[in-house]
């Protein structure tokens, strides 16, 4: 991925993540935590020393505790950020161009459209929600697992990954119908 590409919408600099993790917060109050807090990780660079310094100071209650006292989730999170990590995909629709990206690392790769991306079964089904309809996710009935959709194309300004974690409530619907998130994202969600 480099200028120019057809998803540099996507990975965007640092600054234009932020205001969309800003703005996001405030449409989606529930998601308010997670995004204000990606905003003081989006710059990061350092050791485990300065990311316990962030996450002790701006990190949901949870992962802060666990920066003090040691252990998960914290753990977890670290490895995440510092360490080698498992690609947290988001599929990305942009026109004709397809395919799953990572925030992470900015790593995309093409992928056939209606087919899941772990078992490359094409029975798949959708779920969506009004409240973001450029987001829908996508579950396999075969190895039930399931993955987000971005339409990067229907919102000029969503930024994949980001705009996922806004669409917590469409998450946690495919959880309870049965589907599991084959990789989770930063949040741990
Ligand atoms: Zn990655
Ligand atoms: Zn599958």
């Amino acid at each position: 991925m480099g200028q120019g590409t057809p998803f540099e919408m996507v990975s965007r600099d640092a600054e234009l993540r932020i205001a969309r993790a800003r703005e996001l917060a405030a449409r989606f109050p529930y998601a308010a935590e997670a995004l204000l807090f990606y905003c003081h990780l989006a710059p990061f660079s350092g050791g485990e020393t300065d990311l316990r310094a962030i996450v002790t100071e701006y990190g949901p209650p949870a992962l802060r505790d666990a920066a003090l006292t040691g252990g998960e989730p914290f753990n977890s999170f670290r490895d995440f950020m510092l360490g080698e990590h498992v690609c947290s995909e988001v599929l990305i629709a942009n026109g004709a161009e397809y395919g799953a990206f990572c925030g992470f690392c900015a790593r995309f790769r093409t992928v056939p459209r209606a087919q899941c991306i772990y078992c490359q079964s094409s029975d798949v089904a959708f779920f969506s929600s009004e409240s973001l309809p450029h987001i829908r996710a996508q579950v396999c009935e075969q190895c039930r697992r399931y993955v987000s959709e971005v339409d990067v194309a229907s919102d000029a300004s969503a930024v994949a990954d980001l705009d996922e974690i806004a669409a917590l409530p469409l998450d946690l619907w495919v959880r309870q119908s049965g589907y599991t998130k084959a990789t989770r994202n930063w949040m741990g969600l």
